[in-house]
């Protein structure tokens, strides 16, 4: 259990130090803003989609290591995934750290995601590590209402 730990807390220092997709965007199709206040969390999230993808996806903002991981890790996992895609990896996260599913019924190319499953010893971060999907899935109906109009 000690070594999972280790390995756990390795991948999420490694997002947090050279974090993926991070910066911002001149003309995203989606801005959607994200804000966890019980640890001061704040997350800006741009994207671009073509053809019902995500072609394009950054993010910027400031927080605990956590948040900013996660929103590293989640930017890698949803990266040109069409938007069904993106709806399922987003239920699968949401599974695996509220409702319990197990991290290996998780799909292969979720495996640095599955690495917060060990936030969840810590239930005062589960909400860090939440952030940027939660505002992934309100970029995603915004998406969908842009779409339908
Ligand atoms: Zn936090």
């Amino acid at each position: 259990m000690e070594i999972a730990d280790e390995l756990y807390r390795e991948v999420i220092l490694d997002h947090y130090r050279s974090p993926r997709h991070h910066g911002k965007m001149e003309k995203p199709d989606i801005l959607e803003w994200g804000k966890n206040p019980l640890c001061g969390d704040e997350l800006e999230l741009y994207l671009t989609f073509n053809d019902g993808k995500v072609s394009d996806v950054k993010f910027d903002g400031k927080g605990c290591s956590i948040s900013q991981a996660s929103a590293s890790m989640m930017t890698e996992a949803v990266a040109g995934k069409t938007i069904e895609e993106v709806q399922k990896i987003l239920a699968d996260f949401k599974g695996m750290m509220i409702d319990g599913k197990p991290s290996d019924e998780l799909s292969e190319d979720l495996d640095d995601v599955k690495s917060l499953e060990g936030v969840k010893k810590y239930p005062a971060r589960i909400k860090c590590a939440l952030l940027s999907w939660n505002t992934m899935l309100e970029a995603v109906k915004k998406y969908e209402k842009k779409r339908a109009a």
